[in-house]
């Protein structure tokens, strides 16, 4: 089954509601492409500008968190009905970043996950190992775990529209992308496990992809794998580099 490569940016907490309108100028002539889905996944008060800047263009934009109740009492929180009015589409979910200093653990996740699939946003959920874990040899035991207790309960007909991205902690923001080899490894055991969930259909399906550290240089290699649909990318998402990636071959 053909599936269509998905690109995502991780801006993370960089840029102020004025530069992103001045990156998204600069970045929307160079991540133009037919047969690419672009999304740039920026902080919450990026939001209602990156959607007016990027609005008739083939970017999508994301967010990088959402809560799982539909309002009320959550100081600082932002609800599914909130970015899916904005016009958001994707959300990223699980990022290591977000489980390490925020302790979001797979239980809130799966209501996380849940919500957003309520409200018919697509979750771009993340796991992987820490750099500890695949030295004492239990990297697939741990994302097969992450994987099994997010989707517990969440039928096949969501799994398949959603995108699930292999991030290997100690490749993220190091300059240390894991190889090829590896990346492959762990994406194709993610697609092995949804169809040991699920069923074959499902995990020819659902788009899986590598993030950590992807740059212009590896982006082509990586994006080669039978298992690797495209990238979650952090630093190089905000620069003209980006484009490359995008469009690489
Ligand atoms: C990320 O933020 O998800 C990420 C992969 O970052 P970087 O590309 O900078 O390693």
């Amino acid at each position: 089954m053909e599936r269509r490569r998905i690109v995502a940016g991780n801006w993370k907490m960089n840029m102020t509601p004025a530069k992103t309108v001045e990156l998204i100028a600069t970045l929307r002539p160079l991540v133009e492409s037919l047969d690419v889905d672009v999304v740039f996944c920026v902080p919450a008060i990026d939001i209602v500008p990156a959607i007016t800047a990027t609005r008739g263009t083939n970017i999508a934009i994301g967010a990088q968190n959402m809560y799982f109740e539909e309002s009320g009492a959550y100081t600082g929180e932002i609800s599914p009905q909130m970015l899916k009015e904005a016009g958001v589409k994707y959300v990223i979910l699980g990022h290591s970043e977000r489980r390490e200093y925020f302790h979001e653990t797979d239980e809130e996740l799966n209501k996380k996950l849940k919500k957003a699939f309520e409200h018919g946003l697509t979750p771009i959920l993340c796991c992987g190992e820490t750099l500890e874990q695949r030295e004492m040899g239990i990297t697939l035991d741990f994302i097969r775990m992450q994987i099994k207790s997010d989707l517990n309960g969440i039928p096949a007909s969501k799994v398949e529209e959603m995108v699930i991205a292999y991030e290997p902690i100690w490749a993220i923001g190091t300059g240390r992308t894991a190889t090829t080899e590896q990346a492959e490894e762990v994406c194709k055991a993610i697609r092995d496990c949804i169809a040991e969930i699920y069923d074959d259909a499902t995990a020819q399906s659902v788009r899986i992809q590598y993030g950590g550290s992807v740059n212009a240089g590896n982006a082509s290699e990586l994006f080669a794998q039978p298992d690797i649909d495209g990238g979650l990318v952090g630093g190089a998402s905000l620069k003209p580099e980006f484009g490359k990636i995008v469009n690489c071959k």
